[in-house]
Formats: structure tokens, sequence, C-alpha cells
């Protein structure tokens, strides 16, 4: 089979020329092949030679423009350069051998089968010539191009092996099955299951590097049911595989948390490609587990379950790895209050509940309400509809609050500075008390979200408690309005 017409670039007419004229051969190799025949894009190209990649990188660089800086990677043997938005990596073709302590192989110079042979997949280990005399040839040791077509995903040597060599591939293998719907070839699926324990020699952030692209992938529950059901997830993601399970007393059954988890993710991912939204979606639920109850002839509960799995974030974020900055407490926020706007459907609900959800979420308060419609996931299409509905009530009020009382990115209109000065405290409790109040008393509707209202509500306050004023409501504005025009200077 020949692919001459889909590699008519000048970075491959270069490396053509050259290896031609050095009775060298080179194969562009992996994941371009891959994609390239699934009519996926891709931007990473790997060029494979039997000789030096570094020398080939430099010389086909030169050839297109000197300017061009090529990056090495000396102890790999490798070089790469960036050309039109794609990077183009050469390497020299390898042979490898594995101890057991690491990933990292041992290796040698090889041919092109023993590079291909080294790959983790059949449908990775792909290669086209670049020679000129079979420019565009497919080298295909392995039957990799009709699993391709068949949608399977297979080692070229004994699975055992390959996965307990690198373990990293068992992730590879599970994230390629999400991202391609493909099929793990039951062998292979065996030896996945067989080696989860060797995950041990893989580092928390590639583990990571995987499970987002899962999460990412169109749909994520296929990879979070092959992990499970491999014993990979119990391994690198206990909480999330202890809401596996349904438990019945006195004839009530309650859902199992995580396919109604998995579906919350499948549903948000038709919404939108925010890996930090899809996390939160994977984690609503997470505190159910531990909030489980069953109230005699009621049923069973899970109070307080958001609360609970907010709590539990930072744990599990510790432990794996992931990042513990704003996006953490970004998937902590959506968590602790997916609960919330459910409860604003109903007709008689205030402004004030409204006023302090847009005060809790800000600006995320989009993101929030697109979990809770993703949280729908009833089978009866009638029901789906009537629960969209009343979110869209919900958006309404939202929008209707916010533009009338601004609560979003609430500033406080006194600060707690300018307490200190009226009263003159130092920093205290009673600060905080007062600035509280103040808060409350907006959020609830009781004063308008301006100095004044908060100014005149704050002399109320000070008097019920017996607190005395240093200073009027003029000076205050003074000392405020002399401090701003030092900082705008
Ligand atoms: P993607 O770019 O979508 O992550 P890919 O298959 O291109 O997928 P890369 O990490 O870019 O993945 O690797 C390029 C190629 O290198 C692969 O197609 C495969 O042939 C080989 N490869 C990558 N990682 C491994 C591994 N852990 N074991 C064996 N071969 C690998
Ligand atoms: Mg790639």
């Amino acid at each position: 089979m020949k692919f001459s017409e889909n590699i008519q670039n000048i970075v491959f007419q270069y490396v053509s020329d050259i290896v031609t004229g050095q009775e060298q051969e080179a194969y562009v190799i992996g994941g371009f092949v891959r994609d390239l025949i699934l009519g996926r894009g891709s931007k990473d190209v790997d060029i494979v030679v039997e000789g030096s990649g570094i020398k080939l990188a430099r010389d086909v660089a030169h050839r297109i423009d000197p300017k061009i800086r090529v990056s090495y990677f000396k102890s790999y043997g490798t070089a790469m350069f960036r050309y039109k938005d794609t990077e183009y990596e050469f390497v020299g073709a390898r042979k490898e051998s594995y101890n057991h302590d690491s990933r990292n192989p041992i290796v040698e110079d090889g041919t092109v089968k023993d590079d291909q042979l080294r790959r983790d997949f059949t449908i990775n280990a792909l290669a086209l010539s670049l020679h000129q005399d079979n420019y565009g040839e497919l080298i295909d040791p392995f039957n990799g191009y009709s699993d391709l077509k068949r949608g399977i995903i297979r080692t070229p040597r004994d699975p055992k092996v390959t996965f307990s060599d690198d373990p990293l591939r068992m992730l590879r293998a599970i994230r390629f099955a999400t991202q391609l719907n493909f099929h793990i070839d039951e062998e292979a699926f065996d030896a996945i299951v067989s080696n989860v324990e060797r995950l041990k020699i893989i580092s928390k952030e590639r583990i990571n590097e995987e499970l987002h692209k899962i999460i990412l992938a169109p749909e994520p529950s296929v990879g979070f049911k092959l992990l499970a059901k491999s014993g990979i997830l119990s391994y690198v993601f206990p909480e999330l595989s202890a809401m596996q399970g349904v438990e019945k007393r006195e004839g009530m059954a309650h859902k199992d948390n995580f396919f109604h988890s998995l579906k919350v993710l499948d549903n948000l991912a038709r919404l939108t490609d925010d890996l930090w939204l899809r996390w939160a979606a994977l984690l609503h639920d997470i505190g159910k587990p531990r909030t489980k109850r069953f109230v005699e002839e009621h049923g069973w509960t899970f109070h307080g379950h958001e609360y609970k799995g907010a709590k539990m974030i930072p744990g599990i974020f510790k432990r794996m790895k992931l990042p513990l900055n704003q996006k953490m407490k970004y998937v902590q926020k959506m968590v602790s209050l997916h609960m919330r706007p459910i409860i604003l459907v109903e007709d008689e609900v205030t402004d004030s509940a409204v006023r302090r959800l847009l005060f809790e979420a800000g600006d995320e308060i989009d993101d929030l309400m697109t979990l809770c419609e993703a949280d729908i996931t009833s089978k009866n299409h009638e029901k789906v509809q009537r629960y969209l509905h009343n979110y869209q009530i919900v958006r309404k009020k939202l929008l209707e609050v916010e533009q009338k009382d601004r609560v979003r990115n609430f500033q406080p209109p006194i600060t707690g500075e300018m307490i200190m000065q009226a009263f003159d405290i130092g920093p205290s409790r009673i600060i905080g008390d007062i600035k509280q109040a103040i808060k409350n008393a907006i959020l609830d509707g009781e004063i308008s979200n301006n100095f004044d209202d908060a100014w005149a509500f704050m002399e109320g306050f000070a008097a019920e408690n017996n607190l005395k004023f240093v200073r009027s409501k003029n000076d205050i504005t003074l000392i405020q309005g002399q401090a701003k025009s030092e900082d705008d200077r």
C-alpha cells in the first residue's frame, strides 16, 4: 500500500533526497502515520533513520532554511525542529531492552524493524518509507493497518512483557481505546490486569497526563470503565473506585454513583472542553460513599455529600500530584455548590437566595449551571426536558438579579480599613463581624450595594453594640479619596 500523496511536504522531500543520496533508509513512523490513515490531523511527526537522527535533522533543517533552530537531546540521540507549526523529531532506529526498576530502556542501534518492535501498539508501529525507491510505501510487519481498520489495540510483542517493561503503556492502551473508541485485544487486556502493580514505577505526573487525555476525550466514560474493569482505578484512584456498586435495603436501592458520575462527565463533555470543569463533573459526588445513610421508611440519603466531597478534594489532589492552585479551588467550589441551583427552581424562592448563590459562585456561575445541566441523567426524556426547563428558569432568575444588584463580583462598599479608622481599633474579630453583617444585609436585600446605605447600616450596628465612632463619614470618605489618588499616581 502506498501513501505517497499524503506526504508531499518539503520536509519529507528533503529527507528523501538526503537519505536516497546516502543510501540510507528513513521512515515517518508512529502516531503521525496512524492519524494520517484515520484521517485525524496531527502536529507532531516522528522520523526514524537507520543512522544518525541528529545529523539528518541538521542537514534537512539547513536545506530548508539555515535559520531554523534545531534542538538536540544528545543522550537520547534525538533532534527536533519546528517548521510551519509542526514539530519534526528525528531519531536513529534503535533496539531496546529493559531492567525491572525503570521504564527507561537500555538502547542500541538497530534496524527499522527493531524500532517498530519496540513500539507499544501495532497501530503505533506503522511506518512509511521516505526512500525514493519506494516513497510512501507502508511498512507494516505486525498487521497494524488491519488493526487500525478493525479498531483493535494490540501489542507487537507478548503483551505481558510489553506492559511489564513500561507500565505506562497500559494507560496509553486505555487512553487510545477512549480517544479512538477502539477495543483492547483480550490477551492485551488480561496482561494489563496482571500488571497493575507495575504502575508503581510510573510517576504520578505521567499517570495524570494520560488521565487528562481520557477526560478530554469525546466519551470519557469509556476510559474510566476500562480503568475500573482492569483494576487500575482502585490502584490510582481509590476514592472514585469506592463509588461503584449499589446497595439494597427494605426493597430500596440507590443508584450506582460511579456510573452516574461517568454519565454526567459524558454529558458535560458534549457541552465543554474545559479540563477542570470535566474533573469537577467526575468528582461532584465523590463525597457520597462517606455520607451514605439508610433512613428507615425513607430510603438512602447522602446528606451533605457536596461539603464532604469538597473537603476530600485537597487530599486527593495532593496524593495524585494534581495542581494545588486555583484549579483545585475551582473544582472544590463546583463540587460544594452543585446542589444549590436546583433549590432556586421553586416559585417562592427569594431574591436573597439567588444573590447568595451569585455571590458565592462569582464568575463561575455559568460553569456551575452547565455542570448542573449535565447532572440530569434520567432515562425518561420527558423528565429531562422538564429539569432542563427548570434550570432555564434558574438562569433567568440569576440574570435578573445580577442585572439589578451586581453581586456576582461583589466588593464590600466598606472595607476593613475604613472600619478600623472609623472606630480607631486595630485588626480584630469585631471588624470581621461588622463586614459580615454588612455583606449579609446586602445579600439579603435589606440595603443596596453602595457606600451610603452600608454606612447607615453600620451606624445602626454600632449603636446596638456600643461602639463609638471616632471619625465621621465625611472623614472616612476624605481619607479614602486621598489614599486612592496616591494609588493612582
Ligand atoms: P499522541 O501524540 O496523541 O499522544 P502518539 O502515539 O503520537 O499519541 P507520542 O507520545 O507522540 O504518542 O509517541 C509517538 C510514538 O512513539 C507512538 O506512536 C509510539 O509509536 C511511540 N511510543 C510513545 N510512547 C511509547 C511507549 N511508552 N512505549 C512504546 N512506544 C511508545
Ligand atoms: Mg504524537
